[in-house]
């Protein structure tokens, strides 16, 4: 899981990139973590605009769907 919150955050690069994005193209599963990751994403933006969570939250949020 955490490392579609670093795909959405344009974090990865080069080959996780790479292997990532191949990876989805055949994992359903993934894609629906994904959509569900951005969605998320998008919803804490919304509320939150830019500023950046308070940091027990975020990790708190990203334990939750690591354990989904
Ligand atoms: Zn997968």
């Amino acid at each position: 899981m955490r490392e579609f919150f670093a795909y959405l955050d344009r974090a990865l690069s080069g080959e996780s990139l790479e292997a990532l994005e191949v990876h989805l193209e055949e994992c359903l599963a993934c894609c629906d973590k994904l959509a569900f990751a951005r969605q998320l994403d998008a919803f804490i933006k919304a509320r939150l605009g830019e500023a950046p969570l308070p940091p027990r939250l975020e990790e708190r949020i990203r334990q939750a769907l690591d354990h989904a």
